[in-house]
């Protein structure tokens, strides 16, 4: 009597352990929707103005037990394959020159690891620009983690901001399901998916920081750090508020420093290879 009654205690502890360990797997991969040809002086001010260069678009796909996550989705569909001119416009395809092929759009990258967008929760954005933004529509029947500030000013934005905002990317989605946050968020409760705060490229952008099992904190500065250059104090070419900018970055690199972290750009190439087709725990 006594064996089986340890027997079944140590079958349900080892069940109990096994449980712990899948709720504690989190995974992370960080993918591109192309690559924009654009001049440098739009990610770096008063440096490299003139001078034509390429980055790559992260997305980011995270694997969580309380569901699939998405941050940042691309730029549209649409534009893939040569067809900017018909989306975008003549200006905007000028201006930023998309090289993106269909397979490489956010529905094609999930699909890649086993995923269908119909599987992803929560989709949370760094902010509703056109290479950001653009593909929300695939996925109606996920939660959208976003500012409220950013929503305001993504259907409203002020003159000078306007252009990479595409207001088709998101004109019908009023009716979709938004958390609309004022400031830093702990998604879940427990310090692994926290979205920061990080107003200055636009009004309501944000960053998320992920602590990974073995990997520790890894944080996605989505456009508050385009390159490794703005991390060394080259002010953002494209910004709402400089002084914001600049702040949102030291905050980034304090969390980063703090706790022995990672920063992930959003479009810097050296970086980008170095985690492209790697999955991080
Ligand atoms: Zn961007």
């Amino acid at each position: 009597m006594k064996t089986t009654l340890f027997r079944i205690a140590a079958a349900a502890a080892l069940c109990v352990a096994s449980v712990a360990s899948n709720a504690q797997s989190i995974k992370l991969w960080q993918v591109t929707s192309g690559l924009l040809e654009l001049d440098k002086g739009f990610l770096t001010a008063m440096s490299g103005v003139g001078t034509k260069v390429k980055a790559p678009v992260t997305m980011h796909i995270i694997q969580h037990p309380r569901g699939l996550i998405v941050f940042d989705t691309g730029n549209n569909v649409a534009v893939s394959d040569n067809q900017c001119a018909s989306y975008w416009g003549a200006g905007l395809c000028g201006a930023f020159n998309i090289q993106q092929s269909r397979d490489e759009v956010i529905d094609r990258q999930l699909q890649k690891l086993g995923f269908k967008t119909d599987d992803v929760k929560y989709v949370i954005y760094s902010h509703f620009h056109l290479d950001h933004a653009g593909n929300i529509k695939m996925f109606p029947k996920a939660r959208h983690v976003v500012q409220n500030a950013e929503l305001k000013n993504a259907w409203w934005p002020e003159k000078f901001q306007r252009a990479a905002f595409v207001l088709k990317d998101f004109d019908t989605t009023r009716d979709f399901d938004f958390l609309e946050l004022s400031g830093d968020f702990d998604l879940f409760g427990d310090g692994s998916v926290v979205i920061l705060d990080t107003k200055g490229h636009t009004q309501g952008h944000q960053s998320l920081m992920l602590k990974l099992p073995k990997t520790g904190y890894v944080i996605l500065s989505g456009d508050a750090v385009y390159t490794a250059e703005n991390e060394k104090g080259v002010v953002p070419g494209i910004t709402w508020s400089a002084n914001e900018s600049m702040r949102s970055i030291d905050k980034l690199k304090m969390l980063r420093d703090t706790r022995n972290g990672q920063l992930w750009y959003s479009h810097e190439p050296a970086q980008y290879d170095e985690h492209k087709g790697k999955v991080f725990e």
